[in-house]
């Protein structure tokens, strides 16, 4: 476990503004991109690589996310980036009409995403 990298994730998902869910979108739980990262973190919790994990279910004709339990997301609080930016930026409203108060502009999305890329697993 590294506590500096979580830090690094950590300080970069405070960025993305929060949203009242609602619990509802679980449907759009699926085959989700992870920075390395997130996938080492994800792994080091669960005990499994997640990203092998997809494949190995796409594989099986599944698509839907491993980390979705009862139709809840079982990692939460250390949930991915993409998850996160679901709902408030403009682009990937969510369909249940969960908003935030001020949506995240398209391009501070993308440049999270890539500062993310950096960290290092
Ligand atoms: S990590 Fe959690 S929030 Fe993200 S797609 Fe999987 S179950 Fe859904």
């Amino acid at each position: 476990m590294s506590e500096f990298r979580d830090k690094k994730i950590d300080k970069l998902y405070s960025e993305i503004p929060e949203l009242k869910c609602k619990g509802l979108c679980y449907d759009a739980c699926g085959v989700i991109p992870l920075a390395p990262s997130e996938n080492r973190r994800i792994e080091e919790r669960t005990g499994e690589n997640p990203s092998v994990k997809q494949v190995m279910l796409v594989q099986t004709g599944c698509y839907t996310c491993p980390q979705l339990k009862d139709n809840k997301c079982s990692i939460y609080d250390i949930r991915p980036m993409i998850c996160r930016l679901y709902g408030v930026v403009k682009k990937m409203q969510c369909r249940h009409g969960c908003r935030p108060k001020k949506f995240l502009p398209e391009r501070k999305s993308r440049k999270l995403l890539l500062k993310l890329e950096e960290v290092k697993p």
